[in-house]
């Protein structure tokens, strides 16, 4: 939940700086919506449904309609586009049970999601900008990608000219961001192409995170439209997008890509104080609440061990920063510092320390042993 929570933090300020609103929409609907939007055609064997009072429901398998309503709220002008709606989409997925695995593939979905609503001469930009954002989320973790385009499936909705101009949108997109890609054919969502970006894991495995996919059907199908500098009504492109994936499979992607050994910022315990005997307890507690009060993850383990024994037990479970304290500690307002990856720093201040630990997480810096294999591959 803490690694969630501050990847929810990052993505509310990613939301702010690339302009996105984020939005919540409800997980049920009635089963006309989902044969409005083509999902019951389409993608019915997946999905989930259940009634009321004769009335039948479909949970969402994916979140475009509610995005598509909250766009039909109000008119939209040429001026109101780009709209760009995000929203930690709660979706639900029947998988067959042999297909589940761990964190990295679940029927309870929580996804990055986001619906950009623009122009048609708006695409190739957003999509831009969908990469850019990517690779900026993908750094963050240092985790390689490797980009698939995927084309129009057999199974699918829309004109063939429709997907000519979607498919050479999204090109051109990669092409002009310089970006490598493998063609995927036939791969592509049943309303529109899509570019998928992969990374592979600590055993090789490849895992699809992200995707942003192109779409010309959705609006077609509930009608939407915006009115045009010419004051007639005009459709736009929807993209759907979404950079993590979900923060389900996400999780376990970093933590096998980490190997446990988390960069400080999402540790979930990030500083461990170890006080070197009970006459030490004391002044590790308060090391401990002086760093939880600046809003560090902190905590003073008193339990009757040894302290080398303490040692180990925090080395095992990947504690970024272990504080031991002493006598001579106690009395100087210090702290011992041993980092994980970088051994035994001596003593600091316990001051100049948090403002170190504070900045570091701020900047959400990577683990410096993480940074020099990443350069290595
Ligand atoms: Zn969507």
């Amino acid at each position: 939940m803490v690694i969630w929570n501050e990847l929810t933090a990052l993505w509310r300020e990613l939301n702010r700086n690339w302009r996105y609103q984020e939005v919540r929409t409800p997980i049920i609907y009635s089963v006309d919506v989902w044969k409005q939007s083509g999902h019951w055609d389409k993608y019915r064997d997946h999905m989930f449904f259940t009634e009321k009072d004769g009335r039948p429901f479909g949970l969402k398998p994916m979140n475009c309609p509610g995005h598509v309503f909250i766009y039909q709220d109000q008119r939209r002008s040429y001026r109101d586009l780009p709209l760009r709606l995000a929203e930690q989409g709660l979706v639900h997925r029947d998988e067959p049970s042999g297909t589940l695995h761990g964190l990295m593939r679940v029927i309870h979905i929580t996804q990055d999601d986001a619906h950009i609503f623009c122009r048609h001469d708006q695409v190739q930009e957003e999509v831009l900008g969908c990469l850019e954002l990517a690779q900026t989320i993908y750094d963050l973790f240092g985790l390689d990608l490797r980009i698939e385009l995927s084309t129009r499936p057999e199974n699918r909705i829309g004109s063939d000219e429709l997907w000519d101009d979607a498919e050479a949108a999204l090109e051109g997109a990669l092409r002009h961001a310089r970006l490598e890609y493998d063609l995927n054919e036939g791969d592509g969502a049943f309303y529109g192409p899509k570019i998928d970006l992969h990374m592979t894991d600590s055993i090789g495995r490849s895992w699809q995170m992200g995707t942003i996919q192109l779409d010309y059907q959705m609006p077609e199908r509930f009608d939407v439209t915006y009115t045009g500098e010419d004051n007639a009504e005009h459709r736009p492109a929807m993209i759907h997008r979404a950079l993590f994936g979900s923060f389900e499979r996400f999780i376990g992607i970093l933590i096998e890509h980490f190997g446990g050994a988390f960069p400080l910022w999402i540790a979930p315990l990030q500083v461990a104080v170890l006080p070197v005997a009970d006459r030490h307890n004391a002044y590790a507690e308060e090391v401990a609440e002086d760093l939880t009060a600046a809003g560090i993850r902190a905590e003073a383990d008193l339990r009757a061990e040894s302290v080398g024994r303490k040692i180990a037990q925090s080395e095992t479970h990947k504690v970024p920063v272990i504080l031991v304290v002493g006598d001579r500690e106690a009395q100087d307002g210090t702290v011992s510092v041993r980092r994980r990856g970088e051994g035994n720093l001596g003593a600091r201040p316990l001051q100049d320390l948090r403002d170190e630990l504070l900045e570091e997480i701020r900047e959400r810096r990577l683990p410096a042993s993480t940074v020099d294999s990443t350069q290595e591959a």
